[in-house]
């Protein structure tokens, strides 16, 4: 493995007709478990000291069949940009419709980035010898940014170009919280007032959340909320609603279509910002050719598919050039699985029918899944990009309950050290079902996953687990059968 890395990385000469030093191998050292086999690991390591990438990548442009396009939601016909330009600025119409393959990253956002990008590529060696699994297994840990998970990637250049633009003003949803908070920390640092309409029943349970956006100089609502058209008809439906990804995008929508001078901003499903985390991937791609591995199986959890696709992308695209032959895996939780038993077929983004209708695995956009505690992965639809390519069979999807994630997360947390976000314990538990399936068979595969937040303001749900009261929660099929019934007939 060493050897493979230094041949990747042939060390420098000192100066002209000076012998070559011993290679330098920066950043990573060599550890020996049970004195068998040897690791270059180096927790919180940046192996082969890679640089923040310069361009995002477009996976629609290497794509052998183009994704359907999105719809107007009143007319049916395919969306013109101008459709769009009521909710977002210019140049992130381009990137939604684009299918050039490589994006610049603006300077000024790689400026942001630099707070905490590169993100760690970290072995989990640990983890590997309490399973005693001949696997390797790595983790892409995106909980280093100030909001704590992936989801600052694409906030900063959304803020970035709506500053641009000379937007004042954004608006958006917040389901855990997590989006919430990257955006109203992307946009005081660009100076744009933020404003975030957080599912009620999160803005109830995870105070500290909130809190973050407050400190960041964002306004929080609790939705539904008065503050809307949508708002109010649904709390004159149910006073007591404890509100939904979709009905909070509703409110946010309308308040951006009905006001000049704000935009919208959306943390995950379109392809702008699938694109956009693609950083993710292009780092980790480096990252491992400096160690010298390829993985096997890249796993993340999918709730709109972006921190999956961000991390994956890069690495299908080395796949469909033949460089590389990874199995991609997306994870869901058993009480939304858009992909696993969802549908295929155009529906809103929304509860409300504001959105353009989107070609995506849904649930119907009158789902409500269970409170799970994984509030990131609690939406109806998912990205039409990671749809269509689980069409085209380049990607499988599994569910899991959440009882198993947190076991997981225990065991991730006590060998790693890290707290997984409650999302990503999905990713971790596939891992670990990989990786004794590797015991099983003596198979040595790379396992890759996303790691993409930290849990450290999702405490309450580890109470709920350590002190045995955290139950399963499968989908209801007559609730599922009911939604699905509503998705318009395009
Ligand atoms: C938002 C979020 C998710 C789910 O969104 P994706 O677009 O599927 O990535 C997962 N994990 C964390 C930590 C999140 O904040």
């Amino acid at each position: 493995m060493a050897a493979a890395s230094i041949a990747l990385h042939p060390p420098r000469l000192q100066g002209p007709g000076k012998a070559a030093l011993p290679p330098r191998i920066p950043n990573r050292s060599r550890v020996t478990v049970s004195g068998t086999r040897s690791f270059a690991t180096r927790a919180g390591s940046n192996p082969g000291n890679v640089s923040i990438p310069k361009q995002w990548y477009n996976l629609v442009a290497d794509l052998p069949v183009k994704p359907p396009p999105q719809l107007h939601p009143q007319t049916h016909q395919p969306l013109k940009p101008s459709d769009l330009s009521p909710l977002f600025p210019d140049e992130l119409i381009r990137q939604e419709l684009t299918e050039e393959r490589f994006v610049d990253i603006p300077e000024e956002v790689r400026d942001v980035y630099e707070l905490w990008r590169p993100t760690p590529l970290i072995r989990a060696k640990r983890l590997e010898k309490l399973l005693g699994t001949p696997a390797k297994i790595y983790y892409k840990y995106e909980g280093t940014s100030p909001a704590g998970s992936h989801k600052a990637n694409t906030a900063v250049p959304q803020a970035f170009y709506n500053a641009a633009a000379g937007v004042k003003s954004v608006v958006t949803e917040t389901g855990a919280g997590q989006w919430g908070s990257a955006l109203s920390f992307a946009s005081t640092l660009f100076g744009l007032t933020c404003e975030v309409w957080q599912v009620r029943a999160s803005y109830d349970q995870k105070p500290y959340r909130r809190l973050m956006m407050e400190t960041w100089g964002a306004k929080v609502h609790p939705s539904p909320s008065e503050a809307t058209e949508s708002g109010r008809k649904l709390l004159a439906a149910d006073p007591s609603s404890p509100g939904s990804l979709g009905m909070a995008i509703s409110e946010a929508v309308e308040v951006a279509a009905t006001n000049g001078d704000t935009k919208y901003c959306l943390g995950s499903v379109l392809n702008h910002v699938l694109l956009h985390q693609t950083v993710i991937g292009e780092e980790c791609l480096e990252q491992l050719a400096a160690i010298g591995d390829t993985p096997d199986v890249v796993i993340g959890c999918t709730g709109g598919g972006s921190n999956f696709g961000g991390l994956a992308f890069p690495f299908m695209r080395e796949k469909l050039a033949g460089r590389i032959n990874p199995v991609f895996k997306a994870v869901e939780p058993a009480a939304c699985p858009t992909l696993t038993k969802g549908v295929y077929a155009y529906d809103y983004g929304d509860t409300a029918g504001l959105t353009p209708l989107m070609k995506m695995h849904t649930l119907g956009h009158g789902f409500v899944p269970d409170p799970i505690h994984a509030g990131g992965l609690r939406y109806h639809g998912m990205a039409p990009l990671i749809s269509h390519v689980y069409e085209l069979g380049f990607m499988e999807a599994m569910s899991i309950q959440q009882t198993e994630c947190f076991e997981a997360a225990l065991q991730f947390a006590r060998t790693e050290g890290i707290i997984p976000a409650p999302e990503p314990t999905h990713a971790i538990a596939a891992a670990i079902r990989e990786a004794l399936e590797c015991k099983r068979t003596g198979e040595e595969k790379v396992i890759l996953i996303a790691m993409c937040g930290h849990g450290h303001f999702d405490l309450a749900a580890y109470d709920r687990y350590l002190r045995g009261d955290m139950v399963d929660l499968s989908h209801s099929s007559e609730k599922l059968k009911e939604s699905l019934a509503a998705i318009p007939k395009v």
